[in-house]
Parts: structure tokens; sequence; C-alpha cells
């Protein structure tokens, strides 16, 4: 039974001409399928609905070929040609009694236009800024700005036609044309579209109203806007020009959708915003409009929720990550079952496989892209074909979700743990700073595996090979983890670091188990590009030593780019009094000293330091796998199959570990070719010759 306290979650609320079943608005959100892979992002959309998601919305959908945002993957409406897959995402959505919502945009000066050719447009002669593009936009003179109202007058109608309940004309992240009107920086016209604020907003006041005259009879017309980017007096501030424009334009839409700018802001990661983080800048909106409202900021709890509305902050919870980890999160709370929610743990891998232009994945959601090419649901596994026994050995994301998977499905489970803990890697690195929300991993199927008969979890119980053999299971997955290399090698070193004397670098591994290096400056040689070195430069720092972060790549932390924390990584660590080094490569260390070569600067360069950490690779804890694949015994003691997940198979990321933790179980009893590819693909249509 749903608790009474949340009921205001479900209450239908009226958005111009249609009306929401709930308060759940399932925001626009990139997901790197899209136009590209249109089967799995119909299916993907349809899960939200399916889930409780009162209004699915597209991603961006561009409607013009002078916004093609290659290599980017988002959705188009280019001509009549693509109103085929967004109708049947729409037709997705009214299936379960969902509101469908399209986001039209037009990315302007943030769009190269690879595909098109065409020469990109925005307020003003600018060089495109996404992907420091060696290209220009030119500034669009009046006709250009009357061509302009008229596609996205016809995205409109088009929307319509398709069956779309909703159209957002789209202002929001300063990547689309009439958001960079808006913003001073990137206007400095002397028309009617520039100087004051009015003249600004201009376009935007007519693309609103073009829409409502267009169809706002029949759909609710949403804007999507920024109201702050964290730039200070450089930018766009909630207290001034943020409010004002929402002031001016009050009462035209039929729904605010309010974010703060850029993506990198409006999507930042649990290690450096707690959920609600956006309500300081947006709260005062519904104080100067009658009309609905909705915002975001990683809402996962239905208190907080509640408490949003009630507060008279929002009308509507909107939510990309929140349901991207549990599409069925609305259901769960209307069931009374807000303990199952699989709380999004704000690490933006999501996020980072947009951004590489590949299908979206989710640390806590293994199903998230796989509905249609796999056919997995969230929320649903095939029941064991018969009753075996697994046992699983180590209870890291892997051994945890394959316990909890196989649980599901009605196997007999044994899970067995070395540790006293549970969690493996999640739980030591979600004591590191900023990382607590990664708890999350580990409770969540600690909480869902306690409520299953049929799994049997010992911890303080490190198992050897006779072991195995001793415990009668038919099938075996060995989830039994990584640890970090001492040597130094990875990406960039082939061979292991010359160390003078006996003092060896610390690893990750030792540092997470309270070993430090001697008192004195330390340095740590970052040649893995994620998020474990600036942590561990954060972690030694608070802790008061001299820090030094040194990357053999060209900025600190490359592949945070990805999930949008590169930028506050830096300044992070620049707060902290980290010296941070690129193009630094770890030769030696020894001596009180470390030797590095300055791939710049072409020469040697020597830091006195006490210690070295290195966070360079990872290899495999695989010793029981060496001491059983291909064992005799196995086939003796009745283990049918003996298989590694996670990162005991391949070292990667958690989210790689809970993906295969999920497979391993979804295929246990249905077998994959091995010579065959193991979904369904996606097939361009080739035109008869
Ligand atoms: P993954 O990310 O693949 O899940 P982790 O390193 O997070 O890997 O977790 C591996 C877990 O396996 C750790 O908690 C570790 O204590 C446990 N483990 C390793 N060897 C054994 C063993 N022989 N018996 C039981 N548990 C083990
Ligand atoms: Fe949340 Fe991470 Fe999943 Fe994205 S990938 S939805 S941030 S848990």
């Amino acid at each position: 039974m749903r608790d009474p306290r949340h009921d205001i979650l479900f209450e239908p609320i009226a958005i111009g001409p249609v009306t929401a079943p709930n308060r759940f608005y399932q925001v626009p959100h990139c997901n790197g399928m899209g136009r590209t892979f249109p089967n799995a992002m119909i299916a993907m959309r349809e899960t939200k609905a399916e889930g409780g998601w009162g209004i699915v919305a597209t991603e961006q959908c561009d409607f013009h070929v002078t916004s093609d945002i290659l290599p980017y993957t988002e959705t188009n409406l280019f001509d009549e040609g693509d109103e085929l897959y967004l109708g049947r995402m729409v037709e997705g959505v009214h299936r379960h009694g969902s509101l469908a919502s399209i986001e039209l945009a037009h990315s302007g000066q943030d769009s190269g236009n690879l595909y098109s050719r065409e020469v990109p447009i925005g307020p003003a002669h600018r060089p495109v800024s996404a992907s420091r593009h060696p290209i220009q936009a030119r500034a669009m003179d009046r006709a250009d700005i009357a061509d302009y109202r008229r596609w996205h007058r016809r995205a409109a109608l088009r929307s319509r036609d398709m069956g779309f309940d909703m159209v957002v004309v789209y202002a929001g992240h300063n990547n689309t044309v009439p958001g960079q009107f808006f913003y001073k920086r990137h206007n400095d016209r002397s028309d009617e579209y520039g100087g004051s604020l009015e003249n600004r907003l201009r376009l935007l006041r007519a693309l609103i109203e073009d829409t409502k005259d267009a169809v706002g009879d029949t759909m609710a017309v949403v804007v999507r806007m920024a109201v702050d980017e964290l730039m200070g007096p450089d930018g766009l501030e909630w207290q001034n020009e943020g409010r004002e424009a929402i002031e001016m334009l009050a009462e035209l839409p039929d729904l605010w959708d309010l974010t703060i700018g850029n993506w990198a802001n409006d999507s930042q990661t649990s290690r450096f915003a707690a959920e609600g983080y956006q309500e300081d800048y947006v709260s005062f909106v519904k104080k100067v409009t009658s009309k609905p409202v909705a915002i975001v900021g990683r809402y996962t709890s239905p208190d907080a929720m509640v408490s949003a509305i009630r507060r008279g902050v929002t009308d509507l919870i909107g939510a990309a990550r929140p349901s991207i980890a549990d599409p069925f999160l609305p259901n769960k709370i209307a069931e009374g079952r807000s303990d199952d929610i699989r709380e999004c743990i704000g690490c933006n891998i999501c996020a980072a496989w947009n951004n590489l232009s590949a299908p979206s994945r989710c640390t806590q959601n293994p199903t998230f892209g796989e509905e249609w090419r796999k056919g997995w649901h969230p929320e649903r596994v095939a029941p064991a074909a018969a009753q075996s026994h697994i046992l699983i050995v180590g209870a890291g994301p892997a051994g945890l979700e394959a316990a909890r998977t196989a649980g599901l499905a009605g196997y007999r489970v044994t899970l067995a743990e070395a540790s006293d803990s549970l969690g493996g890697r999640v739980s030591r690195e979600a004591r590191l700073p900023g990382l607590s929300e990664w708890a999350r991993v580990r409770d969540y199927r600690t909480g869902q595996i306690a409520q299953m008969a049929n799994v049997d979890v010992f911890q303080a119980s490190r198992l050897d090979a006779a072991h195995i053999l001793e415990m009668g299971a038919e099938h075996v997955a060995l989830a039994t983890g990584s640890t970090w290399r001492r040597d130094g090698m990875g990406l960039t070193l082939r061979s292991p670091v010359p160390v003078t004397t006996g003092s060896r670098p610390l690893t990750p591994d030792d540092i997470m188990a309270g070993q430090r290096t001697p008192d004195g400056p330390v340095v740590i040689f970052d040649d893995d590009g994620y998020y474990m070195a600036s942590v561990l430069a954060e972690l030694m720092a608070a802790e008061g030593r001299e820090t030094w972060l040194a990357t053999p790549a060209t900025v600190i932390a490359p592949w945070t780019e990805y999930t949008l924390e590169q930028q506050a990584i830096e300044e992070r660590l620049a707060t902290h009094g980290v010296t941070m080094l690129v193009r630094h490569t770890l030769l030696s260390f020894g001596d009180g000293e470390a030797v590095f070569r300055d791939g710049l600067a072409r020469r040697d360069r020597r830091i006195a330091c006490a210690g070295v950490i290195s966070v360079t690779a990872r290899l495999p804890e695989d010793d029981l796998w060496l001491a059983l694949n291909g064992s005799a015994e196995l086939e003796k003691a009745g283990i049918r199959s003996l298989k590694r997940i996670g990162d005991c198979f391949g070292p990667g990321l958690i989210a790689a570990a809970v993906y295969q933790g999920h497979r391993y179980v979804r295929e246990l009893d249905a077998p994959i070719d091995p010579d065959g590819v193991p979904f369904r693909r996606e097939r361009q249509v080739i035109e008869a010759s």
C-alpha cells in the first residue's frame, strides 16, 4: 500500500490543454541511442512509461539540417522520413497511459554540421564551441530568423501529427539558438534581437508564441530554460537576468522546465552535488508565474520529492538519471515499495557513453539500453529453467548483482565473501572523499537479497578450490575482483618503473586499506585517467600533505571529461593546493625523489618526495580460476559450469561488473553462441539499386 504522505506525487496536473497522470516527469535526456539506434531508444522510453513516469520526453530533437550535431546521436526531425521512429516512440509511451513530449532543438553555434556541411548559424559570428572545431557559425540575418521560425513551427506541427502531447521549446544549457540569443556573451547584435534583455529574448518569445499558435490548442507548450550558469557575473545569474527573463515570459508557456546551465552544472555528479542541488537557483520561479513548474536535481527519495512540492518549489519532479537507474521508480513509490528503488549513484557513466556517441549505460541499471536489443526488462527475469544451485564467490558489484538476479529468477544461491563486509570495491571506494553515494550499488543489492529466502550469504568466508568443490553447486561464478598494479605499468608505461630503493610505490588498494607513504610530500602518478587518482589527491591534501598529481595525459583526469567532471575536479584540487602536472610520465622512484619525463619540455624533472602512489591499471584476482579451470575435479564434484565475472574476468568500471553479474544469470539457461552477435542489431535500410 502506498504511503499516504506520498499521495501528492500521484495527483494529476493540468498542463495547458493536456493532463499529466502524476508528477513524475522524465525530462529530455540524451542516451546515445536516438536516431542511430532507434529501436533501442523506443524500447527504453516505453519502459519508462511502463514504470510509471507520467510524462516521457525525447532527447534533443534537431529540427533542421543546419543543426546535425554529429558525432552525437540525438533524435532528429529533418523531414517526414523521421516521423516513423518518433511516432513509434509515441505509441510505446501512450500504451502505458503516459504523455509523450518532444524537445525541439537547434544547436546553432554549438553544431559543427559535420554531416550536413551547412554553415552553422547563431546570433553572432562565433567559433563553433562543441569539440573546438575550426569552424565558425555565421550571424543570422532577419531572413535567417524568419526561416528559423518557420522550421520550428513546421516541426511543432509534425510533432502534433505524430501524436506527441507536449512540445518543448528548448533554451536550456547554453546550446540552442534561442538561448544563445539570450546570453549577452554570445549576442553582440545591434538590431532588435540584440542589446536589451527584451531584444535578446525576442526570438524565444516569438518561438513560444509561434508554437502556441500552431499547436497550443491540443499540445502543451513547455519552455526548458536555464536560469543560472554558475559563472557568477560572467554568465547568467538567477538573481538578475535569470529571474528577469522568467518574469518577462512568465505566463507564456504552459509549463516551465527549469535547469541550471551548462550540462555539466545541470547533471552534477554526487561527488560535487547532493540531491536537490538546483533548488537554490530555481525556487523563485513559482513565485513569479501561475504556470506549473518542473525542476530536476537527482531526486531519488520520495520524501525529498514531496517536500519540494509542499514547499512550493515545484509542481513536477523532473528526472533524467533517477529514471535511468530505476525506470520503475514511480510504480515502486505507488506500491509502497520505496525501499526497492534502485537509486542513481550520480556517477554519470550514462552521460559518458552518450558523450562517446555510444548507447548509454548505467552503473545501477544493467538493463538500460538492453530493453530491445537483449529483451531485458529492468524488473523481470525469466524463471530458472531448473532448480540449480549457484555458488558465487565474492560479493563485490558483480557477485552481488549475480546473486540478486539469480535469486529473482528462483535459483538456489550461495554467496560467499572473504571479508566481513559486503560490497567489495564499492564499499572501499565509497569511503573516499565525495564517493559515499556509490555505496548505493551495494545497498540496493543487499536490500533485495535480504528479502530472498533462496539466497544464502556468508561473510568472512574465503573459499579455496577445495571448498568450492565441496559445496555441491552446479554452477560456480568467480567474482573475486582485481587489485591495482604496483609497478607503474599502464596505458603509457609498458614495462615496470625502476624503483631505486626498497620503498615501493603504494597503490589505491594500500591507501584504502589505511596505509600511507612516509611523512613528507607525496606524488600521485595517474596513468588511469578516471576518478581514482584525483580522489586520492584530494584525500592526501585533506590530510595535510604536500600533494602532487602527475599524468602523462594532456589534462588532469582526462576520462572525466566524458562524465562532465573534469573542470570541477581541477577546481577542487586547486582549492586543496594540489600541484598538477600534465604530460609527465614516471621514469623512476627512490632516494627521496621521483623522476618524471616532461613531455612538453622534453626533459627530465626531479620531484623531491617521500612516497609515490601509482594509479595505473589493475590485474584480475584469478587464482581460483587458474586452479580450477579445466580440472577433472569439477565434473566429479557435479559442477557443470565455472565462469569468471566482473573484475576477475576483466578489470573495468563498476558498471561493467554489475552488467556482467546480471548477464551471467540471464545467459545461464540460455547460452549464447560464442560465434554469433549476442544481441539484436539495428539495420540500415539500403536503397534498391
Ligand atoms: P567486482 O567489481 O568484480 O565485483 P570486487 O573487487 O568489488 O570485484 O569484489 C570482489 C570481492 O571478492 C571482494 O569483496 C573480495 O573480498 C572477494 N573475494 C576475493 N577472493 C575471494 C575468495 N577466495 N572467497 C570469497 N571471496 C573472495
Ligand atoms: Fe545514475 Fe550513474 Fe546510472 Fe547515470 S550511470 S543513471 S549517474 S547510476
